[in-house]
């Protein structure tokens, strides 16, 4: 194919003498062909040219933080759920919980599986309290004597 480079023009290596080999390479076409060098290159070549392949850098990401590779949920009769998040480190890192109805299970979703949006936690505490002001100071009888005798 036209346009490809060469293997010397990528100083390409076979076997690999780094870390980083054509299996891992965006690139890289299984079994034995790559996308911009011309030529069979193996998998466990590598030429200067090499990009990280972004699903691998996506698997890195762990499920974008909360770690959970799938989810179950039952749904029972009287309208209350069991959600069930399934832990890729472990059953011990599983969480299971129950749920009175649809929206406490939505909740229960996203309390374990997504961060705030900006401003949410905020919006779900509700407005601060407003300030007590305190109480208005009663001003000294007239002329600084006795109170009136009150029932008078
Ligand atoms: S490292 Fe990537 S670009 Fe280089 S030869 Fe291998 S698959 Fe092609």
């Amino acid at each position: 194919m036209a346009g490809k480079l060469t293997k010397i023009e990528v100083r390409y290596e076979h076997p690999a003498k780094g870390v980083d080999h054509c299996a891992d390479c965006e690139y890289f076409s299984k079994p034995d062909r790559c996308r911009i060098v011309e030529g069979k290159v193996h998998s466990d070549g590598w030429c200067e040219k090499f990009e990280e392949k972004k699903m691998a850098e996506e698997k890195k990401k762990k499920h974008a933080g909360h770690g959970y590779k799938k989810t179950h949920i039952e749904h029972h009769a009287d309208g209350s759920h069991t959600t069930h998040h399934e832990h890729e480190d472990g059953p011990e890192h599983d969480k299971k919980y129950a749920s009175a109805d649809h929206d406490g299970m939505m909740d229960g979703i996203m309390d374990h599986t997504s961060a705030p949006n900006p401003g949410e936690a905020e919006a779900e505490a509700g407005p601060a309290p407003a300030a007590v002001p305190p109480p208005a100071a009663v001003p000294p009888p007239a002329g600084g004597g006795a109170p009136p005798p009150m029932g008078v």
